[in-house]
Formats: C-alpha cells, structure tokens, sequence
C-alpha cells in the first residue's frame, strides 16, 4: 500500500508515518528528514537545502524527484510506504504517480491531517527531540518524566530544529496553503482523499487513520 500523509506543517505527519511503520510495515518516507540527513552529513545538496528550509521555502521539484527516486530504488519499500511531507507541489505529485505507474503501482490512499493554524504555531514553536534515540516533545504538552531526561533512552541531549520558529513557521505555513494545498483537489478529483482531525489526540487520530486504511485494503 502507498499512502501519502497530507497536512500543514505541525499537523502530525510523522508521528503518524512512525506509528504506521510499526503497526503495518510500511516505511517512513520523508523528504524533510532526508534533507536533514544530507544536510548533517555536509553534501552539496544538504548545504544548498539548509539555505531555502531554514527560511521556510520549498526545496526544487528536481532535487526533490531525485532524492525520492533514489529512495525508491531500494528493496526495503517493497510492502509500501507512507510518505510523509512529499509530495509537496502539483508536478511532485504528478512525478509520484509516474515514478508509482512504472512499478505497477498507484497512490493508494491519501489522508489530510487538519489543524487550525494557530494551534500548529504553539504546536511547532515547541517541539524539540532527543539527539539520541529521536523521541518527540514539547515545551507545554509532552514534557519528559524527569526534567531534562529522555523518557524512552535517558539521554540528556536534546535538539530543536532550526526551522521550527514562530517566523519561519508562519512562512512555512504560507508556502503550504499556496503551494500544497492545491493537492487536495488533485487527490478529491482523483477520488482517494480522506481527511482526519488533526486536532485530536494521538491515539484519536491514529485510530482514524487506521480505520481508513482498513476500508481501502479491503
Ligand atoms: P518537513 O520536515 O517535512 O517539515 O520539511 C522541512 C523542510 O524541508 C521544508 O520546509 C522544505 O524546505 C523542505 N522539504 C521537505 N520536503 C519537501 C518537498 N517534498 N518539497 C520541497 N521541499 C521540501
């Protein structure tokens, strides 16, 4: 199954795409990770990319394409995947159906995540994770146990991304609604988007999304 995970910036894309991973092994597809993952490995296309997301633009569709078709080829995504903040503009999605068609494969399904912008603010502005093992959380609403110790490894480290900051989060949320959202009607007239509450908790929305997908793979 291919199922692309559509929503603003703090909406809960990839704490989702995570618990999809395990509950349904699928893999985690995301274009923003990777970027950052290039970035931390200091590769000309990580060093150009740090540039536009630290403002809260939207990386080139070919860079993207490329990053995604080089994923793509590797064996591990054969039971599907989730993608996760891609595809991001109209010719990505478009790429994606083609990458997909050459396989024999499709967008099966296509989940918008909704949350009211001022909520994915306080949300964003807050969020920081272990620099060890990756758990998420947040200043006000997912603080851990014992101040300043990861729950889950009990690390001591902790980043932020650079990018996660009122300004650049109002940008990113601009760049959204004019250049992502066009996606809805892409998908809408396609017939495969269903949209979930965002604003629920966790395990509401993950219950919804699940739900879904149990009607599609029917
Ligand atoms: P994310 O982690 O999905 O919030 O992405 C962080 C940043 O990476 C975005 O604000 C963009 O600058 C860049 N980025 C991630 N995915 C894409 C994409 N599919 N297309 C263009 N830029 C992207």
């Amino acid at each position: 199954m291919n199922l692309i995970l559509l929503g603003p910036p703090g909406a809960g894309k990839g704490t989702q795409a995570k618990v999809l991973q395990e509950s349904r092994g699928l893999k985690q597809l995301s274009t923003g990770d990777m970027l950052r993952t290039a970035i931390a490995a200091g590769s000309e296309i990580g060093l150009k990319a740090k540039v536009i997301m630290d403002r809260g633009d939207l990386v080139s569709d070919e860079v993207i394409l490329d990053v995604v078709a080089e994923r793509m080829g590797k064996p591990d995504i054969k039971a599907g995947v989730v993608f996760d903040g891609f595809p991001r503009t109209p010719a990505q999605a478009q790429a994606l159906d083609k990458m997909l068609a050459a396989r024999g494969q499709k967008v099966d399904a296509v989940i918008e995540m909704k949350v009211e912008d001022e909520v994915l603010i306080s949300r964003i502005s807050g969020r920081y994770t272990c620099a060890k093992c990756g758990k998420g959380y947040h200043d006000s609403f997912a603080k851990p146990a014992r101040p300043g110790i990861c729950d889950a490894c009990g690390s001591t480290e902790f980043t932020r991304r650079a990018d996660d900051n009122e300004k650049t989060v109002r940008d990113r949320l601009n760049v959204y609604n004019k250049q992502t959202a066009p996606l809805v009607s892409y998908y809408t007239s396609r017939g495969n988007l269903r949209s979930v509450d965002g604003m629920a908790d966790i395990n509401h929305v993950t219950d919804a999304i699940g739900h879904i997908l149990d009607g599609v793979q029917r």
